[in-house]
């Protein structure tokens, strides 16, 4: 993969890289003998050329993140019509104000982290009569920087956006702390699920993403290992 980001940088990302990029990931996701269920692959498409996302929906990628309101909206609504079964991912941390953009665009919100925003979705999505499915972030790493619920608070905060709320959970997701090894706060995000008798695990990126697999990930959020490195 190295060798790929290497000449990504520096040639321009060409098409048929992406394209061996996804199908690796995919053969690499299918290959676990002992992983029995279905892995969605959610290309995280932030800050890339829009000639590397074109790229990818060439190679049939349809599940793409992002974590910028704004950004996705001026790169994905224009491409809707000719892409019905495209699904959109919101990944980063969504402001009450751009609560509205964001229930019209996406179709999977992965940061429920705060009853506000809890309240503002369930207000909006019955509004716009979409609605749709949602992840309560979990700051595995309960680090002060980055946003998600406690996981001491996980399990009750997702019962509360389904009871109070109305709002479809279906599962949690982390980003975990980027000095630490990863499979701890894998495990910490599958027993919450459990316990929480919810199915949608999202873990791991480009670097972890079989690991997060191996403990009960079913979408993993892959950007520079499909798209090279994104361009500063
Ligand atoms: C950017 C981002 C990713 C993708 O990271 P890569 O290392 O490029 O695969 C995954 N998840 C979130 C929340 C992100 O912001």
């Amino acid at each position: 993969m190295l060798i790929y980001l290497n000449h990504a940088k520096k040639q321009g990302m060409d098409a048929s890289i992406i394209q061996e990029n996804l199908a690796r990931i995919r053969a690499s996701i299918a290959a676990p003998p002992d992983v029995k269920h279905a892995v969605k692959i959610v290309a995280v498409s932030k800050q890339q050329p829009d000639e590397r996302i074109a790229a990818a929906l060439a190679a049939g990628q349809r599940v793409f993140g992002e974590n910028r309101v704004a950004e996705a909206l001026a790169r994905w609504e224009g491409r809707r019509g000719a892409y019905p079964d495209l699904r959109l991912h919101l990944i980063g941390a969504l402001q009450t104000n751009k609560v509205a953009d964001a229930v019209g665009l996406f179709d999977v919100i992965e940061v429920l982290d705060r009853e506000k925003l809890a309240a503002a979705l369930a207000r909006e999505m019955q509004k716009q009569a979409r609605p749709l499915p949602c992840l309560v972030q979990v700051n595995t790493g309960d680090e002060a920087q980055k946003s998600g619920v406690s996981p001491l608070e996980a399990v009750a905060f997702a019962r509360r956006c389904q009871h109070q709320y109305g709002l479809n959970v279906e599962g949690f997701m982390c980003i975990p702390p980027i000095d630490e090894t990863p499979a701890m706060h894998f495990a910490l995000l599958a027993k919450l699920a459990a316990e929480a008798d919810l199915s949608v695990l999202s873990m791991g990126m480009s670097g972890d993403y079989l690991e997060a697999i191996r403990f009960g990930a079913t979408q993993v959020r892959i950007g520079t290992g499909i798209f090279g490195a994104r361009p500063d």
